[in-house]
């Protein structure tokens, strides 16, 4: 199914994702209807055209969302899947890529079985699961199996740290305990899949965390040329296997050696913070390239055409932006939130420091 000109997207989600997914759909002459939860900060509806606002488990909202689409799509992982059963629009990417990436203990499964390297892990319902655990993992990080994110949802569990506390600080959720990957870098794909299964990929930035929540993405990347096509194989496979449509990123671990066994550390079914280098770095942006794939249009080439550092702006950093507005190299992307809690995406930078050597960073 392909979309003509004017066809309506549905984008479950309000957020700053749904929002540049909206730019990206109204730029190729897409209409947008929106759905996302009453109090949500949607911050998406501003560029939409309709909006929904209803609870995402609320079925008969969802319905009347759906009868105006033409496609939905959805801009993060955690919306239960059942509401999509029974609606007629196609869900793209389909809902398969939900379930493979809410339960971290079924993401987990899912990667080793599309071969790929996975930290230890084992899952923890209780303090004497935990206990056993750790007879194997001695460090590592308990993580709830279901909506952790930036961080939230897990804690370090090392030698000194009591079972019954690290159950405690996670409210006794069902989790998984995971080894502690001794890493050199973090990196990621970002790949996007049309309908004939074509592929657009984007090359893998070094991406740093603090707290658990991205800080930066960087190029040129300090990654051999094998250590990211060996990511961007990677991610490929798990699209194939889901049937997937859409941007699709996979998060790595790259060890010391930069051995080509990378350590995949989750899925994400959407677009991503670490492709939003993308929107002043690439021929294409990811927006434009999920649109495009939901769309049934071409993809549009992934190339890097230029250095990019992309700085997230954390809760209350917003308060400095102004003084960015001078440097002639940094594109602004301020999201519109009203609050600003402590870690929360409030947007981010590009900084485009120079155009891209054809021959690729090594
Ligand atoms: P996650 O929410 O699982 O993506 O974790 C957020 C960040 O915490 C990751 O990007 C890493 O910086 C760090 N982290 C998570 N799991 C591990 C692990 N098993 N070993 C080392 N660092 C980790």
């Amino acid at each position: 199914m392909t979309l003509d000109r004017g066809a309506t997207i549905g984008i479950v989600g309000g957020g700053q994702l749904a929002k540049m997914l909206s730019v990206a759909a109204q730029q190729l002459g897409f209409r947008i209807r929106m759905l996302a939860p009453p109090d949500s900060d949607a911050v998406g509806f501003g560029v939409a055209h309709e909006v929904v606002e209803a609870p995402y488990d609320d079925r008969q909202a969802f319905g009347v969302f759906a009868r105006g689409c033409d496609v939905i799509t959805y801009e993060f992982e955690n919306i239960p899947f059942t509401v999509f059963d029974g609606v007629e629009v196609p869900v793209r990417p389909a809902p398969l890529a939900l379930r493979a990436s809410q339960d971290r203990l079924v993401e987990k499964a899912f990667l080793q079985a599309c071969a790929l390297r996975v930290a230890r892990y084992a899952p923890v319902r209780c303090v004497e699961t935990l206990d056993a655990a750790r007879e194997h993992i001695p460090v590592g990080r308990l993580k709830t199996r279901r909506l952790g994110y930036d961080g939230r949802g897990q804690v370090v569990v090392d030698r000194d740290t009591s079972s019954k506390a690290a159950m405690e600080a996670l409210g006794g959720a069902p989790a998984i305990l995971e080894e502690c990957v001794e890493f050199y870098a973090e990196t990621s794909a970002v790949i996007a899949r049309g309908v004939r299964g074509e592929i657009a990929a984007y090359d893998c930035p070094r991406n740093r965390h603090r707290d658990g929540i991205l800080r930066s993405t960087n190029f040129p990347s300090p990654l051999s040329h094998d250590v990211q096509d060996m990511a961007q194989y990677s991610a490929e496979s798990v699209a194939r296997a889901l049937g997937y449509v859409g941007v699709l990123a996979v998060e790595f671990f790259v060890l010391p050696d930069q051995s080509k066994l990378l350590v995949a550390n989750e899925i994400a079914p959407r677009v991503h913070n670490t492709g939003h280098w993308t929107l002043d770095g690439a021929a294409t942006s990811q927006f434009e390239n999920h649109i495009r794939a939901i769309a049934g249009w071409p993809l549009g080439p992934s190339e890097r055409t230029a250095n990019v550092e992309m700085v997230n702006i954390l809760g209350d950093e917003l308060s400095g932006f102004r003084t960015l507005l001078a440097n002639p190299v940094a594109r602004p992307y301020i999201y519109g939130k009203t609050s600003a809690r402590p870690g929360r995406k409030m947007g981010h930078v590009n900084y485009v420091v120079g155009s891209v050597d054809k021959s690729r960073f090594t």
